[in-house]
């Protein structure tokens, strides 16, 4: 099944859902990355919230979501399109944390205190930013604490990866709902009993139900309608034009230095996807003018 995302609302207008599979795009995540096994499920939990957060984007519109903790990862990205594009890097990918009979523990790997950093570019003058510290650090329920404290959305959030024996991804998926304010008790009651004994994501993508299928399963006897389904895959924004306006800024000291040091060239690697920009002591010249 390819990657994808759907968005629905229930028919009365008080809950909105959101749920995607995304083991081609994780597993393309931890090949670029070479991620160790808790690692994979850590971004992959992430970006997968990325996706299910980005489903409200529209036309040029992007999310960034960041995960600083105090664990060995450091720092994750993951960030999204409207047209379902999903990147992520993670700065140390070799969490070290054996895996254990009782599964990832990602907690570790992330680290008990630590921030989650949202921006948003909405396309208007300034991207919004919010910082809300790391409720639990298992990501599912961080952004779920987010969406309810931060933008005033009672959200649940569930998250999943199943990595096959030899560590590749074998399912990954996720699921959100919201309450649109003010909600409706009746419904609200009825998920959070559903939502108590549901499986997991990858149980449900390993069953091979589809986004529309797993939101079906899971308001059942709540009328609900499909608003939209797009496909998501990982795709990178990086390109030359953007390296060389962040080389720019560096301003014609410090590229001097730098080629000096590199024999006359200065080589920049894209961390999402591990893209390489080479530029010559010509292709700078603009730059060391000032
Ligand atoms: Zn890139």
């Amino acid at each position: 099944m390819k990657d994808h995302l759907v968005r629905a609302i229930s028919r009365d207008g008080t809950l909105r859902a959101m749920a995607a599979v995304t083991t081609d795009l994780v597993e393309e995540v931890r090949r670029r990355q070479q991620t160790d096994p808790t690692a994979t499920v850590a971004i992959g939990r992430l970006a997968t919230g990325a996706a299910l957060m980005g489903s409200l984007l529209k036309g040029e519109q992007r999310l960034a979501l960041t995960v600083e903790g105090n664990g060995p990862l450091i720092r994750m990205n993951a960030e999204t399109d409207a047209a379902g594009h999903v990147r992520a890097t993670v700065k140390n990918p070799m969490s070290g944390i054996p895996v254990t009979a009782a599964g990832f523990d990602v907690v570790q790997a992330v680290g008990k205190a630590g921030f989650l950093h949202v921006t948003k570019d909405l396309r208007m003058r300034e991207p919004y930013r919010s910082t809300v510290q790391l409720a639990t650090s298992e990501i599912a329920s961080d952004l779920a604490y987010y969406l309810t404290t931060s933008e005033q959305l009672p959200s649940s959030v569930a998250l999943g990866v199943f990595l096959e024996t030899d560590g590749r991804v074998g399912a990954a998926g996720g699921f959100m709902v919201q309450v649109i304010p003010p909600g409706s008790d009746e419904n609200i009651a009825l998920i959070e009993e559903r939502l108590r004994t549901f499986p997991a994501p990858t149980e449900l993508v390993r069953d091979g139900l589809g986004a529309a299928q797993i939101l079906e399963r899971l308001f059942a006897g709540i009328p609900l309608d499909v608003k939209e389904e797009t496909g998501l895959a990982f795709r990178c924004s990086c390109n030359y034009r953007q390296v060389y306006r962040m080389l720019s800024g560096l301003g014609a000291a410090e590229l001097a230095e730098i080629l000096l040091k590199e024999g006359g060239k200065v080589e920049v690697t894209c961390e999402f996807c591990g893209q390489q920009y080479r530029f010559s002591r010509d292709d700078l010249e603009p730059l060391l003018k000032g």
